[in-house]
């Protein structure tokens, strides 16, 4: 599949790593080997996606989202052209978990109200108790996987 996929993008560079992630700074994709026989190739085909898209930045985690179904939407185009299908529960699953990750990050770690991202800025601030805070930002990474510590918001 790292074959048929580097065909298609000659100019992309696929690296084994850790996670599947699509870094556009150094234009490569890298994929879990391990992973790949499993749900791992749609991972891959999804990361592709991003790459062909040329995705580069965001301004929101809102946007990324945004981002993150366009990949998704390449991704079966890709997987078709390659005779595959990716299954509907795999991406919807995937979307949520970003989804769930979005609502996280924008929960105020000292008095939990849920807040909006200011537009531009990777920080976020409270409305009412006024804390401002970060989480490790995870371009077009997943955010986390199933069984890994989830990210916490970390106070500015
Ligand atoms: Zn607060
Ligand atoms: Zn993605």
């Amino acid at each position: 599949m790292i074959d048929q996929l580097s065909k298609i993008l000659p100019d992309i560079k696929f690296t084994p790593g850790e996670q599947f992630c699509w870094s556009p700074s150094d234009q490569t994709i890298t994929y879990a080997p391990d992973q790949i026989e499993a749900d791992g190739r749609w991972a891959l085909l999804h990361e592709t996606g991003h790459a062909i898209l040329g995705h580069k930045t965001y301004k929101t985690d809102y946007e990324l989202v945004r981002l993150e179904v366009e990949a998704w939407e390449k991704a079966k185009e890709l997987a078709a052209s390659l005779g595959l299908t990716i299954s509907e529960d795999h991406v919807q699953q995937c979307l949520d978990s970003y989804r769930d990750w979005l609502h996280r990050r924008s929960t105020c770690p000292t008095c939990g109200t849920k807040t909006i991202q200011k537009d531009t800025s990777s920080a976020y601030s409270c409305f009412n108790c006024h804390a401002v805070w970060q989480v490790s930002s995870s371009r077009f990474c997943r955010a986390y996987r199933k069984g890994q510590p989830k990210p916490q918001n970390v106070l500015l």
